[in-house]
This record gives C-alpha cells, sequence and structure tokens, in this order.
C-alpha cells in the first residue's frame, strides 16, 4: 500500500514508464491478454463509466473485458495522487488531466503495476476485485472529459484533394492556402456526443439543383466523417501561443471521432463562412481517451511537407502515429456489419502539434477538455477514403452493402462504427468502439 504513495511522491522515471509499454508485459486478467482486445495492459486509456451498482458516472481505466474503478481503487489506498486530490469520482475526467502530466504517468505506472502477472495485490484477492473491477459489459460509458471547446481540422491531403476535385477543379483541387497551414474552423463542442448515443437525421435548409429558392426538408446526403480527436492536457493563456515543438506535451490522449456531416445542407450554406448546421447536429467520439504515453511505440515519421512551412509550424522529429482505421456500415436487421473503408491516421498531412501550434498563433487561449478533430482521414486509394462522399464519389458510384443493398449515403437504421488500433507485435493498443445508429428525421415544431 506505500508503494502508490511512494510513486506519486516524485516524478515517474523514464524507466517505469518506458516499461508499461513493455510488448512481452502480461496481465492476470486472461481477457487483457488476447491479441485481438483492444484494452490490454500495454493501453490503458481512461474514460467515465456507471454501472448498476453505482449508477454515479466516474473515472475507469479499460483492462481487458473490465473497467478499474479508479475511485474505488484509491478508497482503497491502493492508488495515491498528488495532495490525495479527490479527482476519480467526479462525472469528467477534467480534474484529473488538470493535474499534470506526471500525475498521469504516475497513475498509469502504478496501474500498470497493479494489473501485471506478477503482482498478487488484487490477483490474489477475489473481495478486493470485486470492489474494483467492474465488468465492462455491465457498463455505461459517459463523455469522458466536459469539452469546452471543438475544433476540427481539415488536413488530410487526400481528403481536401478529393473533395476540391468534386466540388471545384481536378487540376486545381487545394486552393493554395492549404498547404501553408492547418486549416480548420471552430465546431459546436454541445453537440459532441459519446458511442451509442442515436443521432436524428437533421432538417434543414436545401438546395434541390434546378430550383430557384432553397425547401426545409430532411437531409438527403447524410454522411459520416472518419477522424480521431485529440484532447488538450494542459491550456494555454490568452495572449500566449504554443510552440509548436512543445505542443505535444499539451495532449492528453486521443480518441475517434465520426463528424457526422449533412453533404446538401452543407454545400448551400458553406460559402461564405463554412459548414454551420450541416456539422452541428452531432459529433460522435469513442469513450475511451488513449493516451500520447500509451501511443508512443507507434509514433512514426509524417510525410514530407513541400513548401517547407514557415518556422512557427516547424518540428524536430516524428510526429504521425501509425494508427490502422476501419468504417463499417450495417442495415437495420442486418447482423453483419460490410466494412467499408479502410486506411491508416499516419497519413495525415498536418501533425497534431502544427494544428495546435497553428491553432494558438493569433494568441487563442485553449482549455483543459478542449477537443480538436483531425479532419476526415483518407488514405491514398478509393477503399482508403473517410466519407460516402468520397467513396461513392458524390453518389455516382454506389457501394454494395451485404444485406443491405447498395448505399450512396446514409439510410435511417444504419449503424455506422468506426474502429482504430496500434498493431504491436502479439497486442494492439486500440480505441474500443465509436458507434451511432441513424434515426428518422424529425420535423418537430419547426416544420413545415
Ligand atoms: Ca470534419
Amino acid at each position: 500500500m506505500t508503494t502508490a504513495s511512494h510513486l506519486s511522491a516524485q516524478s515517474t522515471q523514464p524507466a517505469q514508464l518506458a516499461a508499461t509499454r513493455d510488448p512481452a508485459k502480461r496481465s492476470w486478467l486472461a481477457a487483457a491478454n488476447d491479441a485481438a482486445c483492444d484494452f490490454p495492459i500495454q493501453n490503458l486509456p481512461f474514460g467515465i463509466f456507471s454501472d448498476p451498482l453505482n449508477d454515479a458516472p466516474r473515472a475507469g481505466v479499460a483492462i481487458g473485458d473490465a473497467i478499474v474503478d479508479l475511485a474505488a481503487l484509491q478508497a482503497a489506498g491502493l492508488l495515491s495522487v498528488a495532495g490525495d486530490a479527490d479527482v476519480f469520482s467526479r462525472p469528467a475526467l477534467n480534474a484529473f488531466i488538470a493535474l499534470g502530466r506526471d500525475e498521469w504517468r504516475s497513475v498509469r505506472v502504478q496501474l500498470s503495476a497493479l494489473l501485471d502477472a506478477e503482482c498478487p495485490t488484487l490477483r490474489e484477492h477475489a473481495a478486493l476485485r470485486a470492489r474494483v473491477l467492474v465488468p465492462m459489459r455491465d457498463a455505461t460509458m459517459h463523455l469522458p472529459v466536459d469539452i469546452p471547446g471543438y475544433t476540427d481540422f481539415y488536413s488530410s491531403k487526400e481528403h481536401a484533394t478529393n473533395v476540391g476535385s468534386m466540388f471545384r477543379d481536378p487540376k486545381n483541387a487545394l486552393l493554395p492556402n492549404w498547404s501553408e497551414m492547418p486549416i480548420g474552423y471552430n465546431g459546436r463542442a454541445s453537440s459532441v456526443v459519446v458511442t451509442g448515443t442515436p443521432v436524428r437525421r437533421p432538417m434543414g435548409q436545401l438546395k434541390l439543383p434546378d430550383a430557384e429558392r432553397p425547401i426545409y426538408g430532411a437531409c438527403r446526403k447524410l454522411d459520416i466523417e472518419l477522424e480521431t480527436g485529440f484532447i488538450i492536457g494542459r491550456g494555454n493563456a490568452l495572449g500566449e501561443p504554443v510552440a509548436c515543438d512543445e505542443a505535444e506535451d499539451h495532449i492528453f490522449g486521443m480518441v475517434l471521432l465520426n463528424d457526422w456531416s449533412a453533404r446538401d445542407i452543407q454545400q448551400w450554406e458553406y460559402v461564405p463562412l463554412g459548414p454551420f448546421n450541416a456539422k452541428t447536429f452531432a459529433t460522435t467520439i469513442s469513450a475511451w481517451v488513449v493516451t500520447l504515453d500509451a501511443l508512443e511505440p507507434f509514433r512514426v515519421s509524417q510525410p514530407e511537407q513541400s513548401p517547407e512551412p514557415l518556422a512557427y509550424l516547424r518540428h524536430e522529429g516524428r510526429h504521425a502515429f501509425d494508427i490502422s482505421l476501419e468504417v463499417t456500415l450495417r442495415p437495420e436487421g442486418v447482423d453483419k456489419p460490410t466494412t467499408i473503408c479502410r486506411t491508416n491516421f499516419k497519413y495525415m498531412y498536418w501533425t497534431m502539434a502544427q494544428q495546435l501550434a497553428h491553432h494558438t498563433v493569433s494568441g487563442c487561449n485553449t482549455r483543459v477538455g478542449d477537443l480538436m478533430g483531425s479532419g476526415t482521414i483518407s488514405g491514398p486509394t478509393p477503399d482508403s477514403f473517410g466519407s460516402l462522399l468520397e467513396l461513392t464519389w458524390n453518389g455516382a458510384r454506389p457501394l454494395s452493402i451485404e444485406g443491405g443493398g447498395t448505399r450512396t449515403f446514409i439510410v435511417d437504421g444504419d449503424e455506422l462504427a468506426l474502429a482504430g488500433w496500434c498493431q504491436g507485435a502479439g497486442y494492439r493498443v486500440g480505441f474500443g468502439a465509436c458507434v451511432g445508429k441513424i434515426l428518422p428525421a424529425s420535423a418537430g415544431k419547426g416544420g413545415a
């Protein structure tokens, strides 16, 4: 019991942190050692959950098919943070995240030790295990953080080229500013929802091709955008930009993100100020935040950038991550989902560090819990495009769906699921589910 307090009292040592990522490490929790499990002992992502025995949302860490109840572990004297702060019984991770990176790492090291196959503390005490472990199947997941602000970037060269080719000119698909900065816009934080939340098809203004004026109606071109998001772990003050080579120190971790998009509403409204209602109705994120400490072994080089970015956007070393990504579509009443896209986060032209440096270069402040979307992640081949808009080339090339006919855009009742994981030797660091099912539109009180 004293080891926990001792660990937290000092800054976590690099060797202790490196040991948490040892590919050979195994847990006494058998499910965590399954090569296909998203949550091996090398991952240890943070989330917010509740369960039938305790309906208060609180902090947990995923391991195998279970959740470690961090508040219960702290109460049992097996987990400590600086000042014994009450940060784990809250309904969002923000208070824990605000303690700083030394504490994130200290908690990671303590959990890694407790869950290790060699550690008897929990392994040999069934009563204690029952208090601190909750079966994942019994748990309800909640949004992991309280999100003060949500920003969405547009950083995949392949995606921007595809969209520019479709709607402007294939010869000049990228506007000149695109290769000089990570283009982005300020999104809507209030409608970010956790995986599993149904999404209602939006109503809005649609301009049909030959009509003079728009109509009010249900979106007819409902789409996904396969993205990741990063969560700010350390804010910056107003007027004090974050340097590019320090930007990763400000990132707590990553989630999967589906930026649902109403293409017909978007096409009519986006000039001159960009998307508005086409993007505000829902954004789905996965429930588990995978820390940069867990992603570290999967760091790779970003694509070469030409022209060389301006000085404030330069960083040394490798700042991309090798994260395999997939999207499946499952029609209502069909058991088997169809994979419609396979791609990888490593294709992204602009890095998360560059996105954050650019976001703050004006002096814009960020806050703990802010969510930054990567932008749609498309790869180089037609089956690696991260939206139906690109996969079907704006409806011109319908996709075949097992048991469900064909699709150009999303049909009511369709369930769309993103998946993401880093492949290690005999294990994988995964993100868990990022799922949403589409409900029919409701005209409501604003009906035509
Ligand atoms: Ca987007």
